[in-house]
């Protein structure tokens, strides 16, 4: 049958992990960390083992763990979530992206996506017979607020924000979540989709400002979280999904028939380990990764831009080449043995001119002395 998607190619994180293993290069491309999660959670996983967790969990997710994720969000932030309408645990933030467009956007609408922009937010929107509209964070990964004003229109059904930003690293400030929030109330069709799987990797002190803290948007808004990011396992692809008590049920109507319920044991530990669970501590070793990085690239060609919360770091390295963000890329892992992600992935029209490559930090200090040696002389 004809390719419904002939020009839809292997996303940038397997062709960059598969460079790596085929050159066994350092990988510091696609995002997840070379350490595991906290002992104590993995003891918890046993336990549900044991206890014969092997069956289906309830369609929306255990009601122990929306409880624990609930209370979670009161205890980090004083958020309000009501664990019965207002949550559903999903299969990765990936799946809970998916289920939330799919419920929301309809052939003919418009979906605006912020680029850089993670890669899965555009195709999902696609599939549903949305247009996307690209529209370029400014040079410092702020929001171009004047520019989004002068581009909704009434066909515009979604925009999708990432905070903390795949892949600058930037953090939203209060002023720009009440800019979003005003632009929510200004337009009666108009939705938000916030990516906040790295909530709560912001550093040096920094406090996220959740969409969940802004009443007005947060009736106009749903938002993804993954506990891969908050708790070092990003193969368990869990996460879940906040959103209002409607957009909840009409999520829930997608969920159903594209994955029915997630995995049980996992749910159960997860459930029993948040009560105890030290978001601040993740952070602060996630951070100490980026502050390491930093130090040892620091004599280097390499330029870095801010990296205020997530898992990388950005560098420019015009100084060293101007060959495109692919050529270099593919040339670090094949020459120094390095596999890092070009940014140019991340849009649909990239910038001319940009020479920037993206590391991931949440990886051990071997690792990134390893990465560090084989790049810091070029
Ligand atoms: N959104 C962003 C911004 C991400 O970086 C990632 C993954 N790394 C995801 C979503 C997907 O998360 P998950 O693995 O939980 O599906
Ligand atoms: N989010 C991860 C990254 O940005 C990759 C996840 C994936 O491979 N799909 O590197």
């Amino acid at each position: 049958f004809p390719s419904k998607f002939p020009d839809m190619a292997t996303t940038i994180f397997t062709k960059m992990t598969s460079m790596a293993n085929e050159y066994k290069a350092v990988n510091v491309s696609q995002g997840f960390p070379d350490f595991g999660p906290p002992q104590e959670l993995i003891d918890h996983i046993a336990l549900q083992l044991r206890k014969h967790h092997h069956q289906y969990a309830p369609m929306p997710g255990l009601p122990a763990l929306r409880s624990a994720i609930a209370e979670l969000h009161h205890r980090t932030r004083g958020e309000l979530i009501d664990p019965d309408s207002e949550i559903t645990i999903t299969a990765g933030a990936t799946q809970g992206l998916f289920a939330a467009i799919a419920a929301l956007v309809r052939d003919g609408d418009e979906v605006i996506v912020l680029a850089p922009a993670y890669d899965s937010y555009a195709p999902a929107a696609q599939l549903m017979g949305a247009r996307v509209k690209e529209i370029h964070l400014n040079d410092d990964f702020s929001l171009p607020i004047e520019q989004l004003q002068q581009n909704i229109s009434h066909h515009t059904r979604l925009i999708i924000v990432n905070n903390p930003h795949n892949p600058s690293g930037a953090c939203l400030s209060h002023d720009e979540l009440m800019q979003l929030q005003a632009l929510s109330m200004q337009h009666k069709q108009l939705w938000f989709l916030f990516d906040e799987v790295y909530q709560h990797l912001v550093f040096d002190g920094r406090t996220h400002h959740s969409a969940l803290m802004y009443p007005e948007l947060r009736k106009k808004s749903a938002c993804v979280f993954s506990f891969g990011k908050s708790l070092n396992a990003t193969g368990w692809k869990v996460g879940y999904i906040v959103a209002h008590e409607y957009y909840t049920r009409e999520i829930r109507k997608i969920h159903q028939y594209e994955v029915f319920a997630v995995n049980s044991f996992l749910q159960s530990a997860l459930a029993d380990f948040l009560p105890v669970f030290s978001p601040s501590a993740i952070a602060a070793q996630i951070q100490s990764g980026r502050d390491l990085l930093q130090n040892l690239m620091g004599s280097s060609r390499f330029i870095p831009l801010p990296a205020r919360g997530g898992y990388f770091q950005l560098y420019d390295y015009s100084q060293i080449s101007d060959e495109s963000d692919m050529a270099f890329t593919e040339r670090l892992v094949r020459e120094q043995g390095v596999a890092t992600i070009p940014v140019s992935a991340f849009y649909q029209k990239p910038p001319k001119n940009q020479y920037l490559i993206r590391i991931c930090f949440a990886k051990k200090p071997e690792t990134l002395q390893l990465a560090a040696e084989r790049l810091k002389n070029l």
